[in-house]
């Protein structure tokens, strides 16, 4: 999987996940569905951070890369290989 692929995919379960947590709120208190909105909402979160520290990765050292928030970095931190 190329890293602008695993990019998309890595913000798109971590929105999907705030998505669902912030729709928590919005959920009428008659159905008592806000903490499986939560619980829903942590889990994809969680299974975004774990799809990143499996795939988010320098194709040259397959070392961790660390976005800073929706800044991409441009080098491997690890080895300095530019990325794409
Ligand atoms: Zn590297």
């Amino acid at each position: 999987m190329s890293l602008p692929t695993v990019r998309k995919v890595m913000y798109g379960i971590c929105l999907i996940g705030f998505i669902l947590l912030i729709s928590s709120v919005a959920v009428p208190d008659e159905y008592n569905l806000k903490p499986v909105f939560q619980l829903i909402g942590y889990l994809i979160l969680i299974c975004g951070g774990i799809f990143s520290l499996i795939f988010y990765r320098c194709p040259g050292c397959h070392g961790l890369l660390h976005s800073k928030g929706f800044f991409t970095p441009k080098y491997c931190s690890h080895c300095g290989d530019e990325l794409e």
